[in-house]
């Protein structure tokens, strides 16, 4: 176990800073003072990152924290903490961890024992999903769905059954073909495309998945897609159950093992179908 009372040791602190995913202006006045407050500033992008400190006049040392070399990257800022620094860390737009670098480094510095403290700011996900006009609770956050084909539909395919509401990153190249993918595999449900979110050009795109693919071909900008969850209940009756029992046993199925299998194709207990067709037997 492990308690962490934030602001009451003198542990070093891991701080997770979010920034902005558009108008600069949702950089919030703690994000600003957490930044001036730490000895270094880890980010994805060193030339990304100097210009928004530049903006806001936050002189820090930046480093670079490289998803693609994490455990280097993990280490130097471990290292940081254990020699008596505060260290705060950013990504290029948003959360940090949120399809962005940090996971590595905030379960090692949590191990360790050094406070993780997450500051409250933007996130493109949320933005978009309490906008959506679709259902918001429960919902499941996925990020990217994998760019091959074969294992997107593959993905989509496992979601396909998820009663919660789905939240998705795309690239505007690649968007056409994700919500054909979606209509494909998860039927023509209801959707919200945000756009550009708190830019200019912000757009939200909502209706069915297949009148949304109709305005997708000049999409551009950086999008949330959000897609309703699955809302069929299953409804079979008892009748139902017993009918499919009677059908493998007519084809020779011993009662057993037919009870077995439509208890298991339903994804019901097996003792209900059994007592359901005992109850019927009896009565004959
Ligand atoms: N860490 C970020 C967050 O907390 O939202 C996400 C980073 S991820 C690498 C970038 C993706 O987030 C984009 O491809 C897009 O799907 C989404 N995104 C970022 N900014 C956005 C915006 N202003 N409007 C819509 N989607 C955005």
């Amino acid at each position: 176990m492990n308690r962490q009372k934030s602001f009451e040791n003198n542990n070093q602190t891991l701080f997770l800073v979010p920034t902005p995913i558009g108008n600069l202006s949702e950089m919030t006045p703690r994000a600003i003072e957490v930044l001036n407050s730490v000895d270094i500033i880890a980010c994805e992008d060193t030339r990304n990152s100097g210009q928004l400190l530049k903006y806001f006049n936050i002189k820090k040392k930046l480093i670079a924290y490289e998803n693609f070399n994490e455990v280097n990257s993990c280490k130097g800022i471990i290292k940081l903490l254990e020699e008596g620094n505060n260290v705060a860390l950013i990504s290029d737009a948003g959360y940090p961890l949120i399809n962005d670098p940090g996971q590595r480094v905030v379960s090692e510095a949590v191990d360790k024992g050094f406070n993780v403290v997450s500051i409250s700011g933007c996130n493109a996900m949320l933005n978009g999903l309490v906008a959506s006009g679709l259902i918001v609770q429960p919902f499941i956050f996925i990020g990217f769905l994998p760019s091959g084909n074969t294992d997107c539909l593959k993905k989509l395919e496992e979601y396909k059954k998820y009663p919660m509401t789905m939240v998705f990153y795309e690239a505007p190249h690649r968007i056409k073909r994700m919500m054909e993918n979606c209509l494909q595999v998860l039927g023509d449900r209801k959707c919200c495309i945000a756009r550009e979110l708190t830019k200019l050009h912000e757009e939200y795109i909502r209706g069915t998945i297949s009148e949304v693919i109709e305005v997708l071909d000049d999409i551009k900008g950086e999008m949330v897609v959000i897609v309703e969850g699955n809302n069929e209940i299953d409804t079979v009756s008892d009748d139902d159950i017993i009918t499919k029992v009677n059908e493998l046993v007519s084809i020779n199925v011993s009662k057993k093992d037919a009870i077995k299998r439509v208890a298991k194709e339903l994804n019901i207990n097996k003792n209900y179908v059994y007592d359901l067709v005992n109850k019927v037997s009896n009565n004959d």
